[in-house]
């Protein structure tokens, strides 16, 4: 079994609780306007990999010292049957390690349209970040693009970590990006408050930086 993967970061310490593996898979057919992840959208068989082949990669980069795994994309639910194998070896994986490591997943979709047609990979998750970015409705809580966005803890672990944190009293008080350069591209990871990705386009250009290609453009 294949999926489609655009990237893949360790640590990630802005989307999820402590240090977590980023899967973002590539390919999205919700397409959300003013996503900032349009490299995302495209679904590219050039960039399939094997499952196995991310488990292992996921296994040897992180070995202990991980507290979770955030699955993002590109729309995860848009490669079902590479979304339930991938979480079952995540799965086999995480019980031999010595503490708790979380399974996260973010959706465009709905939930009641997961709950309906994924109700046997949400099983499988400890919380899912569901519904789709709205510009329109900015929020400043944890994790999160729109105000419309829910966190749905779905297991004992879940509910430990991630029930509450959408509400006012867990707003955002630390930066919810972090920056890495890699082969003279720059990752931002992590979900901007508006208007900053321009704030950072114009701080480049001051410093004689030019972003050839942003993924938040058309
Ligand atoms: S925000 Fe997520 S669901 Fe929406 S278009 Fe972007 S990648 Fe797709």
């Amino acid at each position: 079994m294949k999926l489609c993967l655009n990237k893949a970061h360790f640590p990630v310490t802005v989307l999820g609780p402590g240090r977590r593996i980023g899967l973002w898979l590539q390919g999205c057919s919700i397409q959300c306007p003013g996503c900032m992840s349009r490299d995302t959208w495209q679904f590219d068989e050039h960039r399939a990999i094997s499952v196995e082949a991310i488990v292992e990669w996921c296994q040897r980069i992180a070995q202990d010292q991980i507290d979770g795994i955030t699955i993002s994309g590109g729309e995860p639910f848009d490669q079902p049957e590479g979304l339930s194998e991938l979480l079952d070896r995540l799965d086999t994986w995480r019980q031999t390690l010595p503490a708790p490591l979380d399974l996260l997943a973010y959706s465009g979709y709905p939930m009641a349209r997961l709950r309906q047609r994924h109700a046997g990979t949400l099983a499988k998750l400890d919380a899912v970040i569901s519904e789709p970015f709205v510009e329109s409705q900015p929020t400043d809580g944890k994790w999160m693009g729109s105000a419309n966005q829910r966190i749905v803890a779905l297991s004992a672990l879940g509910r430990e970590r991630y029930s509450g944190v959408g509400e006012s009293s867990h707003a955002v008080s630390t930066p919810g990006v972090q920056l890495h350069v890699e082969s003279g591209r720059v990752w931002l990871v992590g979900i901007p408050q508006r208007g900053e990705l321009q704030h950072l386009e114009y701080r480049c250009r001051e410093n004689g930086i030019s972003l050839k290609q942003a993924s938040w453009r058309a």
